[in-house]
């Protein structure tokens, strides 16, 4: 069976993938985006974005993403829904496996993002959709006037306080140490809530639980305490883990999982490339993985006019 040969296949419909889209199409590249979902990654499950510039009033992040898809779009960027289920990349071309189908791509460039991380406690993945959940921006419409407990101290765990406070009668911010990690412009406006509290130095150590979720069971990391928290929903908030299963043994990695690869996005491997939050980096945003999208396809297309028979 003959498959279609483009000059980049991108992985991964975020910001940083269809930024590497927009730049690659309009540089002349033929261009597929392959897509698991829906355009925009991890920002398409945030409310409001108010740090992309741009948008003075802030931007729905679903949005952001459709707008960012209709701009590669514009150039003649495809997208293909689908989930990669192999990949070679070693080979010239490259080949992509989407289930039964396959296409083959000059350069790919890898901006599969990262996902949630989880807690690891016993019947936490048989709760999920049953009162667990990674995405309060998703699913906090599902406890209006109810309890839920946030687990965290980033800025995901604190926008989601902001974000739940505002829905629910009663939200704990449960957190492991006794200073949140989250930046000043997240936490200033926490004192404000008068339905947030927050635990310190504690930790989720139990998940209580009928046919859903009833409570979590809290331990103070200093006394050892132990005490049962009820409420109706956990969003847990603990960080991301990257998506780079797929293509672990074929591009170097670093010890946390992340793709290895500097500034310029190029992998160990010639003609494939990391973009965004899968990629080795000291800041993950919105903003960050687009620059990178358009220094892939820099790269991307010197790689091609260079190997144009591969
Ligand atoms: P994060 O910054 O890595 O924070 C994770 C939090 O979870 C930390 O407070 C950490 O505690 C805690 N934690 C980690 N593992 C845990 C465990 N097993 N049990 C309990 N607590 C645990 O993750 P994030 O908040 O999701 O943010 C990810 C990235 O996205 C960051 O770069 C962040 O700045 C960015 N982000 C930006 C925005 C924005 O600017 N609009 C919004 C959301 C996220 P410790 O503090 O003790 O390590």
């Amino acid at each position: 069976m003959e498959q279609k040969l483009y000059d980049t296949a991108i992985i991964g419909g975020g910001p940083g993938g269809y930024t590497a889209a927009l730049y690659c199409a309009r540089a002349g590249l033929s261009t597929v985006v392959v897509e698991k979902l829906s355009p925009g990654g991890q920002m398409a499950t945030t409310d409001w974005v108010e740090n992309y510039p741009g948008f003075p009033e802030g931007v729905n992040g679903f949005e952001l993403g459709m707008k960012m898809q209709e701009s590669a779009q514009r150039f003649g960027a495809e997208t293909l829904y689908g989930e990669v289920t192999g990949l070679t990349l070693d080979s010239s071309p490259k080949t992509i496996a989407i289930g039964e189908k396959s296409l083959q791509a000059r350069t790919v460039i890898l901006s599969t993002g990262a996902s949630p991380r989880e807690l690891g406690l016993p019947g936490e993945q048989e709760l999920r959709g049953r009162g667990v959940s990674y995405c309060a921006t998703c699913d906090g419409m599902f406890y209006r006037d109810q309890t839920v407990a946030i687990v965290g101290g980033g800025n995901t765990a604190v926008a989601d306080a902001l974000y739940l406070a505002r829905i629910c009668k009663k939200v704990y911010l449960i957190h492991r140490r006794d200073t949140l990690r989250a930046s000043r412009v997240y936490t200033e406006p926490l004192s404000q809530l008068e339905n947030l509290e927050i635990l310190w130095d504690s930790q989720v150590t139990g998940l209580l639980r009928e046919e859903k979720l009833t409570g979590v069971q809290v331990t103070h990391k200093n006394t050892g305490e132990t005490r049962d928290l009820p409420c109706q929903g956990l969003f847990v908030a603990v960080g991301n883990v990257p998506n780079s299963q797929l293509f672990a043994g074929q591009v170097t990695l670093t010890q946390g999982g992340y793709v290895q690869a500097d500034e310029t996005t190029c992998t160990n491997l010639p003609g494939v490339f990391a973009v965004g939050d899968v990629r080795q980096k000291p800041l993950r945003q919105i903003i960050t993985a687009a620059s990178d999208g358009a220094v892939a396809s820099h790269f991307a297309e010197e790689y091609v006019s260079q190997n144009q028979k591969a």
